[in-house]
Parts: C-alpha cells; sequence; structure tokens
C-alpha cells in the first residue's frame, strides 16, 4: 500500500486565519495503480480531487494531531470528521471513535502481518461496516513507500509586493481551519478546493495562451484581460503565455518555471482595467527578463526619512484596525507604524529596480485616472515601498 503526503496550507476566506497541515492519502489499490505518484497534485489541483478513491488524513504539522478524517470514492466525498474545534482544542470521544472507523486502515501499520478482512491484529479489530464499496480500500497490507511531493519553491515577490518571508509573518498559521468543510459550513478555504479551468474553448484570433486552476468566472475575467491587452497593444506578443491561478493573497506574481500567477487579490480589484494593467504588469516582468526573485536578507532597521501624507495615514489606519487603536495620537500607534514601515530585509537593489522600472512603465500606459482608486493607492504604496526598499537594499550593498 503506498502513501502520499504533501504540505498544504488553507485559509478560511472569511476570518482569514491560516492553517498548515500534513494531508495525507491513501489511494484505493486500483487508483494508486493508475496515478501512482500524481496522487496528490491530482488531488489538490482538482475540483473533482481528481476522482480520488481513498482516504485522506489532514495532520497538524507541529502536533502532529490528527485534524480531519474523509474517505473518497471517484473523488466524492462520502464522509469526514473534523477533529479540531475553534474554541476547544480536546477531541470529543464520539469524534475520534468516528475519525479511528475512517482511518481503521492506518491502524494496520501496528499490525504484524497484513490482514484479511475482519480479522484481528492483536490490538485492533479491523471493522468494515461502514461501506462495502471501501473493502478495496481497507484491504490491510504494509506501508511501503512515503512520497512527499513538496510545492515547488517559489520565491519571487508579488504584487501585493510581499516576498514569501514577508507574507508568512504578516500571517499566523494557527490549526483551527478545517480544510474540508462541510456544505454549509462558513469555512471555504482557497487550496484545496481549487478549481479546474472551467471549459477553455479557443476562439479564433485568441492568442495562444495556457490556463490552469481557474473557476469559470476567473476564467472569464482573465480572458477578457487578455482580449483588452490585445485591443490596446496589437504588438504586445501574447502567444506562450501560462497564466495560473496563484494562492493566498495578493494580486499577482510570476514562478520560477516563468508561469503568470493571478491570485485572489486579483479576482477582487474593482474594474476590468485595473485586472488588465496587472496582467500586463507581470507580463512586462517576464518578457523583460525580471526573474531576479532571490532570497530576502536582514539587514538592519532603516527607517524611511519621507512618507508621503497619504501613505502615512494609510499605513496608521490599517495599524488603529489591527490593535484595536483609537486614539490618533496615541504613543502605541506611532511606535507601531514606525516598526511597520521600517525596512528589515531585503531582496536585492536590482529587484526593486526591475518593480520601480515597471511600475513608471505601468503608470504611463494606465494612468491614475483610468485605474481605480484602490488599485491606484496600491500603486502608490508599492511604489513609496519600493523606493525606500532599493535605498535600503544598496545601503547595505545587496
Ligand atoms: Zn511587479
Amino acid at each position: 500500500m503506498n502513501v502520499y503526503q504533501k504540505l498544504v496550507i488553507v485559509k478560511d476566506v472569511k476570518s482569514e486565519r491560516m492553517s498548515q497541515y500534513i494531508l495525507t492519502l491513501i489511494p484505493s489499490k486500483a487508483y494508486d495503480a493508475r496515478y501512482g505518484s500524481s496522487v496528490c497534485g491530482r488531488f489538490i489541483i482538482r475540483s473533482d480531487k481528481g476522482g480520488f478513491s481513498g482516504v485522506a488524513v489532514y495532520s497538524c504539522v507541529y502536533s502532529a494531531y490528527t485534524a480531519r478524517v474523509d474517505t473518497y470514492k471517484d473523488g466524492v466525498k462520502r464522509e469526514g470528521v473534523f477533529l479540531l474545534n475553534h474554541t476547544d482544542r480536546s477531541v470529543s470521544d464520539t469524534k475520534a471513535d468516528y475519525a479511528r472507523s475512517l482511518v481503521s486502515s492506518l491502524q494496520i501499520l501496528r499490525g504484524r502481518r497484513p490482514l484479511s478482512r475482519g480479522e484481528y491484529d492483536g490490538d485492533y479489530y479491523v471493522d468494515y461496516t461502514y461501506d462495502d464499496t471501501y473493502d478495496e480500500i481497507y484491504d490491510g497490507g504494509w506501508f511501503d513507500e512515503i512520497v512527499v511531493t513538496p510545492d515547488p519553491i517559489w520565491d519571487g515577490v508579488g504584487a501585493d509586493g510581499m516576498t514569501n518571508d514577508e507574507w508568512m509573518s504578516s500571517t499566523t498559521p494557527d490549526s483551527t481551519v478545517d480544510p474540508s468543510p462541510e456544505d454549509g459550513t462558513s469555512n471555504e478555504t482557497d487550496d484545496v478546493t481549487t478549481s479546474d479551468n472551467g471549459g477553455n474553448q479557443e476562439q479564433s484570433g485568441e492568442p495562444d495562451v495556457q490556463f490552469s486552476g481557474f473557476n469559470a468566472s476567473e476564467l472569464q475575467k482573465v480572458k477578457s484581460a487578455i482580449t483588452s491587452l490585445q485591443q490596446r497593444f496589437p504588438n504586445l506578443n501574447l502567444n506562450g503565455l501560462r497564466i495560473q491561478k496563484g494562492k493566498w493573497n495578493g494580486n499577482g506574481g510570476i514562478s520560477k518555471d516563468g508561469t503568470i500567477l493571478l491570485k485572489n487579490g486579483y479576482f477582487n480589484l474593482p474594474l476590468a482595467l485595473d485586472r488588465t494593467c496587472v496582467l500586463w504588469h507581470e507580463i512586462y516582468h517576464l518578457q523583460n527578463g525580471h526573474n531576479a526573485g532571490g532570497e530576502s536578507h536582514s539587514i538592519p532597521r532603516y527607517d524611511p526619512k519621507v512618507v508621503p501624507e497619504e501613505i502615512e495615514l494609510r499605513i496608521k489606519n490599517e495599524v488603529k484596525d489591527d490593535f484595536n487603536i483609537t486614539d490618533d495620537n496615541s504613543k502605541e500607534l506611532e511606535l507601531y507604524y514606525r516598526d511597520r514601515i521600517a525596512v528589515i530585509s531585503v531582496i536585492s537593489s536590482e529587484y526593486y529596480e526591475n518593480e520601480l522600472e515597471t511600475y513608471e512603465k505601468e503608470k504611463e500606459l494606465f494612468p491614475d485616472g483610468s485605474i481605480s482608486e484602490d488599485y491606484k493607492n496600491n500603486r502608490d504604496y508599492n511604489v513609496w515601498m519600493y523606493e525606500q526598499k532599493l535605498i535600503a537594499a544598496r545601503n547595505n550593498n545587496y
């Protein structure tokens, strides 16, 4: 019996809570024989779970607690239980028993020999009462291979201006988000439930662009941005672009293999032209060889000398919201605000030069008045922030 594992990060869209889990997939023999090492990828990328049959177990990364157990048949979830509660980490006996029954094949690990149906293995009686269709899964056997398939490493900076490190430090995984909530619960995930690309038929005159990971309405938005680019910039070469739904917050980014990532923020931009503009931005990076991402370096704290009034106001408002501060003159507010604008890590001068160049061109082609107020403010902030980072990077010879 083969077991496949992957680290997954899930997010509750409403509460913005993040959690990370180790996802262990135990496919049925037939499914494993067919898809083997692509089991994890199929399960995560496809909305139909790649037709997965077997057991999915989510475990907390640090505590190794089992957080959720689900059983699947042909991509459809049959049963499942979430063992962690938002308020109370202790697990009820009933839930624990239920989970144990779902994951009964895992218990075979403790056995000394392969089991046949309904046999005692000393400590555990393996019971198959809940669904006969699962016989093929719980046929006993050994865990003879663990295949770990981590996500490809991506260390660029998104259009939100954050590197992976910065993004991680701005979010707090807390292991309470249900990675696979039942219908009707509040908890939506944007990682393990990505959708397929909802019918991307070719039309004549459409450039040759590959799309992946978008649902139907997202795909429509991306395609109309492509059309808009085609109309605005007939000389822009769009052929061969690969565009994929990116994870997490932010608008856009580019993966190491040159795929454009459009993230959740992209689809929340108020205007269609904002989306055209962000897509143009990423294409500009790509076509001008701006792939110089690279690691971020810690530096001695650099405090920006000049902060435009709008940016100061914007950041102070964020701080007030985040820390429930009401007094505009509080020392706390000033302190948190100073911390927030301080630069404590940089990538490289070249990196920020590329960003500033791209934004400068972007502003010529998509001037302030043409894009939404939201996106304009975001752009102003990013430009200012990259200017500060460039100063700090140069100061430190990066
Ligand atoms: Zn950029």
